[in-house]
């Protein structure tokens, strides 16, 4: 496999954490992070056609093999997150596996983590902000999420990804097509301009069913919100309940027009 064209994770890190967290809401200085040369991109394209149709477990062997132990994995532990550890703990435990820990989650989310730990043996790290909710809040006269939420995912999640990409040169996530039509375009892999790392969706061409299917067959560890009208789960403050018919991500950030929190736009 090519190696990345970059600068140094130094520069990076300085990049994405130098400025103080409640600072200004500005992403990262674009220019210091990694960019993928030509050679690498079109690499990529080609991985990408030969893993379109493979099975997520081939996908995730190609990405250990082509980039462990520099490759990791960033997980709010759905249901997706979730089938990926248990693929993983068969095919290379030892991947770095995290979590973005907002302070805003669910304890049925972090109660998750145990249990993960308990039946797989993996420890899925929390990679909290710089500042606890409390900090955070005081220093901003209350809750950002409430009139700036695009802010607060900014701060105490995009922040803390390009602290931990430094480390690394390519990361799986959970992203299925069929979520939203915002991911219906995702690749399997794909180079993220974002954070300077190989993407990779191992679940892209996955359907929820698939996913479930697998959970129930496998007796994969689950978040006990999915069986309350929970189907995508995120902060606490930003995450209802869904009725039927609506979509799965419905409940993300309802009432206003925030759909994603940017990891993967
Ligand atoms: Fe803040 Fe809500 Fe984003 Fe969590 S989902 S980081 S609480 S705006």
């Amino acid at each position: 496999m090519t190696t990345l064209v970059s600068t140094t994770p130094k520069k990076i890190f300085n990049a994405a954490l130098g400025e103080p967290v409640t600072g200004p809401h500005e992403t990262p200085d674009i220019s210091s992070i990694r960019k993928a040369s030509a050679e690498l991109l079109e690499t990529l394209d080609q991985a990408n056609c030969l893993l379109e149709h493979a099975a997520p477990e081939a996908i995730l062997t190609w990405a250990v093999e082509n980039y462990f132990p520099r490759f990791t994995m960033a997980t709010g532990l759905g249901p997706e997150g979730c089938v990926i550890i248990s693929m993983l703990a068969k095919i290379e435990p030892r991947v770095y596996i995290f979590n973005l820990d907002t302070g805003y989650q669910f304890s049925e989310t972090l109660e998750l983590r145990d249990r993960i730990a308990e039946k797989y043996g993996i420890e899925v790290d929390l990679q909290k902000p710089e500042l606890s909710t409390v900090e955070y809040e005081k220093l901003n006269g209350g809750p950002v999420y409430v009139a700036q939420p695009d802010r607060c995912c900014f701060d105490r999640k995009i922040r803390v990804l390009h602290r931990v990409a430094v480390r690394f040169d390519a990361w799986a996530t959970g992203v299925r097509r069929d979520q939203s039509p915002t991911r219906a375009d995702t690749p399997i892999v794909k180079w993220d301009k974002k954070f300077g790392l190989v993407k990779i969706s191992p679940l892209a061409a996955w359907t929820k069913k698939d996913v479930w299917n697998r959970i129930l067959a496998e007796q994969i560890p689950y978040n006990p919100l999915h069986d309350r009208g929970y189907p995508s789960i995120g902060c606490r403050p930003c995450t209802r309940p869904v009725q039927d018919g609506e979509d799965e991500r419905a409940g993300r950030w309802s009432g206003s027009a925030k759909t994603e929190c940017g990891l993967h736009t």
